[in-house]
């Protein structure tokens, strides 16, 4: 048999091998193995079988071995392979590197513990002579016989205080038995302990929650290929939903993909699939980023052996090699986390639609504020819309109260960062032990320096951004390069103290809450926090058990997190995502401010709002305030349409880099006329110009955007134009198909 393998090896080219007789019985395409190549041994995956070799028999090389007993990519998953490498432009080899955690492709092994145990009983004579030749070796002897069942050699051994060769000895004699056990790592094992709410029992399902289990319940039922667009307000109980589409797979032997926008959403999604299913005996895998080799490993067996049949995970948890796949969920669909910002330049979410597409299985789309891409999607008819209008018991949508702080910044004659109102609001909630979240969209004690007499801002030298101000050690630094110095007590420029810190870092809210809340329990949860691998379960746990009253935080703290007894939340700067230059920006801050609202009121009391803005007019806050999302969704995509944004078109966007600037732009000029003379009729072009962030480590970094319909077949001419194209040295570029940032 002659196999094709893609190699991991750092070069796209698919190479033929042989493969020796005993290892055929374990080869399926999907399959890993080690492959030589001119004399080095790599790792590869098997694309297909059978193959009619390239080079004549007697020169092709064999396989080496198969690095594990089940293929890392499943049939559909192999489809999905090819369509990322083309659609997102990225090479092979990184889709499969992306597709394939490192620990399965290192051929890391399962973990195995020893364990002794009785192997016959001993005749008197024996005993005898045992207990006179080798005392201690007696004592483990009669030790293990009193056990019911074998028992961890290490634990033993230094429980008895006995050398490993008493054990050998033992066992050489045939006296005792030594058998490998596997240890099976599990990700999150003590989720119990965290005190999170989880509620075995499923409750009653109310109406609206019931037509559209049943909507989706259908959709499985007919084994075909179905995408289902979930608008529920925030706490309508979409998670319930998503169970009993979960629940209804396992039943049918079917598996199922939860995907959650944040790895620091896993928790709580994992605890509540636990608690639901791992009495039936279903075991639930974590699959992300942070977790230990073993748990990753022994997760991924689990699911390719198809004993586990239900993964949770952020992004990459789309790939889990789970054999006949019935149903992904994607929690929080609109969230931009799920576009991946390095290659293979992938939206989750979108990979998710394709994947169940390929394997005819069915897919869920939920959250409060869908993308206008899936809306667009539901009314050209390709996703079937279900809609949640009501809070679970009736519990109501919580009360929006936008501050203006042009008024607050006049009344309090200066820089503001918690107005008199959400200082009156948190005051209440302190005094009836009710808890308050405050959300910041930001890191760092305070953005940048601003000299309030020349305007002076001091801005990283290499890289064309302000530095940020950390008040810790006080120092500026540059978070694009990482470059820093002392914070200055009087401007560079003027030599004036009048230095002002501009803009709001969550450092500096906590302060400003201290001051109001000085007995009030107050913790902050932004990426320094996250960095520390417990802290922030740490944190969500005491926030959950009524250990803090006060939790500050950064978005990841915004979305879709459960907590019943906070009835305050509080949005410090609304205007932090809105004036950005990026035509997302009124969704995002739609989006932003009812997700935030939607952490207020969950338990029994009501829940109130408070968002600061200097902007109290504008579409964003007014439709989030009505929570209006329909209101909101006709007018954007009205400007969307006008300006032929997407979802009308898509984007693909094109970065060159390098030192000498008039080269880049030299360049990206002439490339932009090459383009426009092959894809001119299909393609809308727009720059080169100067990237937000032009300078990054000493590098430029020029653009240029394409506006198209026809994004597949763009892509391909794209790259074959790449190809073809004489680069000059030192200009480097990035395709990003269907960017979902702009700056
Ligand atoms: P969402 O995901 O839409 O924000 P959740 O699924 O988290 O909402 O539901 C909010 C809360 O309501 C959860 O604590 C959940 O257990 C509970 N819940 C969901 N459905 C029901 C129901 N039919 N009856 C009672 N409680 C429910
Ligand atoms: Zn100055
Ligand atoms: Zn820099």
């Amino acid at each position: 048999m002659i196999v094709a393998v893609q190699p991991l090896a750092g070069f796209d080219k698919l190479l033929h091998y042989r493969v020796p007789e005993e290892l055929r019985a374990d080869l399926r395409p999907g399959s890993l193995v080690r492959i030589p190549i001119s004399h080095r041994q790599h790792i590869g995956l098997v694309l297909a079988l059978d193959v009619t070799p390239d080079v004549p028999l007697a020169k092709l090389k064999a396989l080496t071995s198969v690095v594990q007993e089940f293929p890392a990519l499943t049939p559909d998953l192999i489809e999905l392979a090819r369509w990322m490498h083309t659609y997102y432009a990225a090479r092979m080899e990184s889709v499969l590197e992306t597709m394939i955690p490192t620990a399965v492709r290192s051929g890391a092994r399962l973990k195995h513990d020893k364990y002794l145990s009785v192997a016959r009983q001993l005749t008197a004579v024996e005993e005898t002579a045992l207990a006179a030749r080798a005392p201690k070796g007696a004592k483990l002897f009669a030790f293990l016989r009193q056990q019911f069942k074998p028992v961890k050699k290490s634990l033993v051994l230094s429980r008895l205080d006995i050398t490993a060769a008493v054990a050998t000895a033992l066992l050489k004699h045939g006296y005792l038995r030594e058998e490998l056990r596997h240890v099976e790592r599990v990700a999150y094992s003590d989720n119990w302990a965290e005190g999170e709410a989880v509620v075995a029992l499923p409750p009653q399902l109310n109406p609206e929650q019931a037509s559209v289990v049943e909507s989706i319940g259908k959709s499985l039922a007919g084994g075909k290929f179905a995408v289902h667009l979930l608008n529920g307000v925030t706490g309508s109980g979409k998670t319930e939903v998503y169970l009993r589409a979960v629940e209804s797979v396992l039943a049918a032997g079917g598996s199922a993909i939860y995907l959650v926008p944040e790895v620091a959403l896993t928790p709580q999604t994992v605890a509540r699939l636990r608690g639901r299913f791992e009495a039936a005996g279903q075991q639930t895998v974590v699959w992300h980023s942070h977790l230990s080799e073993g748990e990753r490993l022994d997760g991924w067996v689990a699911l390719a052996s198809g004993r586990a049949r239900v993964v949770v995970g952020a992004r990459s948890a789309i790939f889990a090699p789970v054999p006949n796949l019935r149903l992904i969920v994607v929690d929080e669909e609109h969230e931009p986390a799920y576009k991946q910002d390095e290659t293979p330049r992938y939206h989750g979410r979108d990979v998710a639609v394709y994947r169940a597409k390929l394997a005819k299985a069915v897919c869920v789309l939920g959250s409060a504020t869908p993308s206008l891409e899936s809306v667009a999607n539901v009314r050209a008819g390709k996703y079937q819309l279900e809609r949640l209008t009501k809070r679970v018991d009736d519990k109501k949508l919580p009360d929006i109260l936008v501050v203006d702080m042009r008024i607050e910044v006049m009344r309090q004659r200066g820089m503001v960062t918690l107005s008199r109102q959400l200082v009156d609001h948190m005051h209440q909630r302190f005094e009836r032990r009710e808890q308050t979240i405050l959300f910041l969209n930001r890191r760092g004690y305070s953005s940048s320096m601003l000299c309030r007499k020349c305007g002076h801002v001091e801005e990283c030298p290499h890289c064309s951004v302000t530095m940020t101000y950390h008040r810790a050690d006080e120092t500026l630094k540059c978070h694009l390069c990482g470059q820093q110095h002392g914070a200055p007590v009087v401007c560079p420029s003027c030599a004036s103290p009048e230095i002002r810190w501009r803009g709001l870092g969550t450092q500096r809210v906590e302060e400003a809450v201290r001051r109001v809340l000085p007995r009030a329990r107050i913790e902050r949860v932004d990426a320094d926090t996250m960095s520390k691998k417990h802290r922030f379960r740490e944190i969500l746990g005491d926030f959950r058990a009524g250990k803090i009253d006060v939790l500050i935080g950064t978005q990841m703290i915004g979305k879709g997190l459960d907590f019943p007894n906070v009835t305050l939340v509080g949005l410090v700067d609304a205007d932090l995502s809105m004036h950005v230059p990026d035509f997302r920006a009124n969704e995002r801050t739609f989006q932003l401010i009812v997700q935030v609202a939607g952490r207020a009121g969950r338990g029994d009391r009501a829940g109130e709002v408070v968002v600061q803005t200097f902007t109290p007019q504008s579409d964003a806050i007014q439709f989030a305030k009505r929570a209006d999302f329909d209101g909101f969704v006709e007018g954007e995509l009205t400007m969307r349409k006008n300006f032929a944004y997407p979802p009308y078109r898509h984007l693909i966007h094109h970065q060159f880099r390098g030192l000498n600037p008039e080269k880049i732009v030299f360049f990206a000029e002439h490339w932009k006329k090459q383009v426009e003379a092959t894809l001119g009729d299909i393609v809308e072009i727009r720059g080169p110009s100067a990237a937000p962030i032009e300078k990054v480590k000493d590098e430029y970094r020029y653009q240029i955007w394409y506006f198209t319909t026809r994004t597949a077949h763009v892509v391909a001419e794209l790259v074959k134009l790449q190809a073809a194209y004489k680069w000059p040295t030192g200009v480097s570029q990035v395709l990003d198909v269907d960017p979902m940032s702009l700056v």
